[in-house]
């Protein structure tokens, strides 16, 4: 039986994780902080992993965690993901996502060094990339949190370059009704339920022209873990290889609504239920991600399931789900 070891187990993408791992008969251990903030997503997995206490900055704790996982695999997931925050605490930002890894990787190389390590890399590296970006584009971050992304990237492929099997996945934006809800969906989606109730608050946004290439989490998870089954170790581009505006974004989710609440969203227009902040716009703003993940189709034999209109059904349903609205209405069919 395998051995996988998940930081940030409690998040969107390690649940997931842990879910598929258990799925293909891993043994599943992972690694969560003193106070997690939630472990509503492990609920359903809850006694089939293990959670162990450990913190990426704190290099004792991910020892043990270590010694007691023994892995074959690590999933470094964990992570400081938000990027206005990454400008708050640029120093905490490269502790937790650079420090991190350096932390994971001189363990296994000291320790047990056929261990293999994915790191979550991410297309915020890219900054404003003209057209779509494969593993060949050049790096150009804008923000301290693309920077330690990279960073964390390059030192994986620094320790692949002694031995180390590490790869480093660059996922394009992918959500779900897991999504942290400061990320621009899940604002969204959450405000939908709102609306979905009578809420006749219009929600702030920043930039609504911003696109990014947004697919399904758990369809992901499946990449993260095809790269760490190749003969060798090599970086991917995950991605769906469209990308959407957050106005389309907020449109599609408005027809949502409409579909299921007909006449009470009839001619729903988006200046009827957003407004845009101007403090919401970003200094260092990624105009468009879009990825060529022609590789992770060829040689991970990878290609997303969910497409963007489902992507945007499901989270909605799933929000009015949880916000206990219209459970009559049987929403929450295919969202987990
Ligand atoms: P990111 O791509 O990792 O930064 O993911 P986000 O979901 O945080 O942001 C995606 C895009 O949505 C960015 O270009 C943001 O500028 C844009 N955006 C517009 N309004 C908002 C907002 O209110 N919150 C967030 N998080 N993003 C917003």
């Amino acid at each position: 039986m395998k051995r996988a070891l998940i930081t940030g187990i409690s998040g969107q993408d390690g649940s997931y994780l842990a879910e598929y791992l258990l799925e293909l008969g891993y043994q599943v251990f992972g690694i969560v902080r003193r106070e997690p903030g939630t472990m509503r997503w492990l609920e359903g997995v809850r006694d089939r992993v293990e959670l162990l206490y450990g913190d990426l900055r704190d290099p004792q704790s991910l020892e043990v965690a270590f010694y007691k996982s023994w892995p074959d695999e690590v999933y470094n997931l964990a992570g400081q993901v938000f990027v206005p925050t990454s400008w708050e605490t640029p120093a905490e930002t490269f502790d937790i996502n650079v420090g991190g890894l350096a932390r994971i990787l001189s363990l296994v190389e000291r320790r047990k060094a056929d261990t293999r390590i994915y790191q979550a890399s991410s297309s915020e590296m890219y900054g404003n990339a003209n057209g779509t970006c494969s593993e060949k584009t050049p790096f150009n971050p804008t923000s301290p949190y693309g920077i330690s992304k990279m960073a964390a990237h390059r030192l994986a492929e620094a320790y692949r370059a002694r031995g180390v099997y590490s790869v480093g996945g660059i996922l394009f934006n992918h959500e779900s009704p897991r999504r942290g809800p400061e990320m621009v969906t899940r604002k969204i989606t959450r405000a939908a339920a709102g609306w979905a109730a009578g809420d006749k608050t219009k929600l702030k946004l920043g930039n609504l022209e911003a696109r990014r290439d947004w697919g399904f989490a758990a369809d992901y998870v499946i990449a993260m873990h095809a790269m760490l089954q190749q003969p060798a170790p090599k970086d991917y581009v995950v991605g769906t290889g469209e990308s959407h505006s957050v106005a389309e974004f907020v449109r599609l989710v408005l027809a949502e609504l409409q579909n299921l609440f007909d006449g009470k969203f009839a001619n729903a227009k988006l200046e009827d239920f957003v407004e845009v902040d101007p403090r919401l716009l970003r200094t260092g703003e990624i105009y468009d991600l879009r990825a060529d993940p022609s590789l992770a189709r060829t040689e991970l034999q990878w290609q997303p399931k969910v497409d963007f209109k489902t992507l945007v059904k499901r989270m909605v349903h799933a929000d009015i789900a949880a916000s206990g609205v219209a459970t009559e209405l049987s929403l929450i069919a295919g969202a987990r």
